[in-house]
């Protein structure tokens, strides 16, 4: 085959990194495995019953493709008690990932600037350069929080979004209301979209989360059922923002994803009632036991929220330290897949409590 065949767009970046912890990974059998990005909990049973439902029901067909009135009006009237904005219209895509990328190509023209921050979840860079956009990374260390200055120090005329998780992957670092509204302010000062990935909310472990969007109407929100409902293979996201953006982004899923799973938008639509304390809790107590079994040996910023804490790797690099621990049988994530630095390395604790103390008794001894 000519190499020409493959188009130049899918050049500017690769999947290299991931692709080495694979190979790596694949040679464990049955390791220490506290790389997953996926709750550790299963489906709740109401919102598998509902899926059954839906599907012996005969609701297999397509989606409406803003999504299904059973989930979206719910969303809706939340967003709507929520944020009282004028302009703020929800619709459903296939998981936050096609929300990403329906964001980008709505969005970002070639040349277009996306200030983003370092270290950031993976797939950030490479969607910016897919659609022809330039990343713009903002060093966030050593507490991985937002410093202003430098945010608007590295906007130009060319910058068109500012992308923002909190709680975030891989730090779990949730940002302060001060930084969310200074990062607000500052975009709708500049004119420049503000898109919020907001998949981890529900696990906020010391104070109440809070979405940018509450001080600046047009910040487009992100989020999805893959990690509040462990929902991750069924594809259900959600979008909202202003009524343009959105109506743009449903036009680019009609000629792409399509739509969401008819059957998981009817179980999504029943998940919204299901209380999610009990996981939140016992992920916070993970959270406590992973933080203390390492707080004596690494140099660890202590996650507020999602299920990831992100030490500096003892030896100074990540990817060497990583090799250290999987030949201890521990499986995690070098931090040079999230990042331009090769200095941290990800760990999940989205794991059985024993798997985390199997973990921290490996870490310690790497210490
Ligand atoms: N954003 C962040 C920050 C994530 O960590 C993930 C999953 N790892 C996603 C988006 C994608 O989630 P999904 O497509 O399953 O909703």
């Amino acid at each position: 085959m000519p190499d020409s065949w493959i188009a130049d767009r899918t050049k500017a970046f690769d999947s290299s990194g991931i692709r080495e912890v694979f190979n790596l990974a694949s040679q464990m059998t049955d390791p220490i495995n506290l790389s997953i990005g996926q709750p550790d909990f299963d489906v709740p049973p109401a919102v598998k019953e509902a899926c059954i439902d839906a599907v012996q029901g005969g609701k297999n067909g397509y989606a409406l493709t803003q999504g299904m009135p059973v989930l979206l009006d719910k969303l809706q009237a939340r967003i709507d008690a929520a944020y009282g904005h004028a302009d703020r219209t929800a619709f459903v895509c296939s998981g936050t990932s096609g929300g990403l990328v329906l964001a980008m190509w709505s969005l970002v023209n070639p040349g277009d600037e996306v200030i983003m921050f370092d270290p950031y979840f993976v797939m950030y860079e490479s969607l910016v350069r897919l659609v022809g956009g330039v990343p713009v990374l903002i060093d966030t260390e050593p507490d991985f929080s937002i410093d202003l200055n430098k945010v608007a120090d590295a906007v130009t005329p060319r910058t068109k979004m500012i992308l923002i998780n909190s709680p975030a992957n891989p730090t779990g670092v949730v940002a302060s209301s001060d930084e969310l509204r200074g990062l607000a302010e500052l975009a709708q000062r500049h004119d420049v979209a503000l898109v919020s990935d907001e998949i981890y909310r529900e696990f906020c472990y010391d104070r109440e989360f809070v979405s940018p969007a509450e001080f600046n109407d047009q910040t487009i929100v992100i989020d999805g059922f893959s990690k509040s409902h462990a929902m991750t293979g069924w594809r259900v996201g959600f979008v909202h923002g202003p009524a343009a953006v959105i109506e743009t982004m449903v036009k680019l899923q009609q000629y792409s994803f399509v739509c969401a799973p008819q059957p998981a938008q009817w179980a999504a639509a029943v998940a919204l009632e299901v209380a999610l304390d009990e996981h939140v809790d016992a992920y916070r107590i993970k959270r406590d036991l992973l933080v203390e079994g390492l707080a004596e040996h690494y140099d660890l910023v202590t996650p507020g929220g999602a299920f990831y804490a992100y030490p500096k790797a003892p030896g100074g690099s990540g990817r060497e330290f990583v090799k250290r621990a999987i030949a201890e049988n521990l499986l995690i994530i070098p931090g040079h897949i999230f990042s331009r630095h090769d200095t941290h390395f990800r760990i999940s604790y989205a794991a059985a409590d024993d798997v985390i103390e199997r973990g921290i008794d490996v870490l310690r001894r790497l210490a």
